[in-house]
């Protein structure tokens, strides 16, 4: 029998399988979509420089981990695949438009520099030496200031997605597309089985049944709180739709991340733009809407200028799996002692997937854990919020405030 059976083949899936592959175990993915259909694919990849001062809070000691661990896994991913997930330090530059932005923009950077992370803050005509694409921004109000971040640093999702997909199937990872999971076969205090409809290769005897495993691991992104009720488990993975529009450029204009308000640049090696995003609550919704991407374009054309020899090449949204207090949800489910859940990485899913690929690997293997998992705990989510409270700051609600401010903005 298969020791871990995965429901779910976005960057958390993916993640968790091969590091459970690389200690031993067999392994089992279940995916209903391809990876084109994730929102691990769908996203940015921005990493923001990780604190060389901790604060102590869970969500940093997540995301310090992993980013560590990123480095290792890149190289390790080039060589075993020969792909390169573009992980890069690029830096990021946050702008602001307003001298009101601006004053906040220094608050950000006297935080960053507390938390050790090298930070410079920059005048409008700093921001245009930085990058020159600005010239006429800057020359025109629309840019007056911000910091740059010289140890952001960006990955490329399809690529990390894909090099992922190959290393799993070279540790002997079994993964099956179009493979629906209905429903957890929940009998006293284990999993006996997860109920599939579909499944790839065809032929498979196991289509339409129910696949056995020693312990199942739940990481189907915004739809794992439906899947976890059979659990006993009362989660938000609420989804947040963010949209994206990609350029081709004939040659790359700007050389650093660019940030101003919620939304973004981020410049591809091979001349794409990347430009992001949105932050929207419209249920299983993922299709992308002419509004948003119009802002989108809009925002481009403020800071870049006509853009005459741009080709919009793509256009897509993604669905974040949010979770209420802005933590993931990680561990095993309290009543079922066979199974785990990793899933509500919201904004920082890419960022945190190898440090809970690790912690998820350590839990099912009974190994001591690398990092503390009390409160990633999934049973955390069954207490109800204080009401009145202001939402936790990488909360969904925090996020979904700052956003209906920024569509009330003018681009
Ligand atoms: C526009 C956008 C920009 C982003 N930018 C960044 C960024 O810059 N940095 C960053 O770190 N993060 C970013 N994120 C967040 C990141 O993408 C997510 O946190 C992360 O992808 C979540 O991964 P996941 O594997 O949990 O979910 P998903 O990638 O959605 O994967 C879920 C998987 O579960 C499968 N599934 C669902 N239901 C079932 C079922 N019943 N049976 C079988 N399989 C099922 C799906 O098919 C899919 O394979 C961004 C997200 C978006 C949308």
């Amino acid at each position: 029998m298969t020791d871990c059976c995965i429901i779910g083949g976005g960057i958390i899936g993916l993640s968790i399988a091969r590091e459970l592959a690389t200690r031993g175990l067999s392994v089992r993915l279940l995916s209903r979509d391809r990876e084109r259909d994730t929102a691990s694919w769908a996203a940015a990849g921005i990493f923001p420089p990780i604190a060389r001062v901790p604060d102590g809070s869970a969500h940093e000691a997540l995301t310090t981990w992993s980013d560590s661990l990123h480095r290792q896994w890149a190289d390790e991913l080039l060589e075993e695949t020969g792909i390169d997930n573009g992980l890069r330090a690029c830096g990021g530059l946050h702008l602001g438009a307003t001298e009101k932005a601006i004053a906040c923009l220094r608050d950000e950077a006297i935080e960053w520099k507390k938390k050790g992370v090298a930070c410079d803050l920059l005048d409008a005509a700093g921001v245009r030496d930085c990058e020159p694409a600005f010239k006429t921004a800057v020359e025109q109000g629309a840019i007056a200031g911000g910091y740059l971040l010289p140890d952001e640093m960006q990955i490329r999702p399809p690529r990390h997605l894909q090099a992922l997909l190959q290393s799993c199937r070279l540790r002997g990872v079994q993964i099956e597309f179009d493979a629906v999971v209905n429903r957890l076969d929940v009998q006293g205090d284990r999993i006996h089985g997860v109920v599939i409809q579909g499944g790839s290769p065809a032929g498979d005897p196991s289509r339409g049944k129910t696949v056995h495993a020693g312990c199942y691991c739940l990481a189907a992104g915004a739809w794992s709180g439906d899947l976890a009720k059979t659990l006993g488990l009362q989660i938000e993975t609420r989804p947040i739709r963010g949209q994206i529009a990609l350029l081709r450029l004939p040659q790359q204009i700007l050389s650093r991340v660019v940030n101003l308000g919620l939304e973004y640049f981020v410049p591809r090696s091979d001349g794409r733009l990347l430009i992001g995003s949105t932050i929207e609550d419209v249920g299983f919704d993922c299709s992308t809407t002419h509004q948003a991407i119009d802002r989108l374009m809009a925002f481009a054309h403020l800071l870049l200028g006509p853009l005459s020899e741009a080709i919009l090449e793509q256009t897509w949204a993604g669905l974040r799996p949010g979770s209420t207090d802005g933590l993931p949800l990680m561990g095993r489910a309290p009543a079922c002692a066979n199974a785990y859940l990793a899933s509500g990485h919201f904004r920082a899913g890419l960022h945190q997937s190898t440090g809970s690929a690790v912690l998820l690997a350590d839990l099912i293997t009974g190994q001591p854990p690398s990092i503390d998992p009390a409160p990633f705990e999934p049973s955390r989510s069954m207490h109800t919020p204080v009401a009145g409270a202001a939402p936790p700051k990488d909360s969904i609600d925090a996020y979904l405030a700052r956003a209906a401010l920024e569509v009330l903005r003018p681009v």
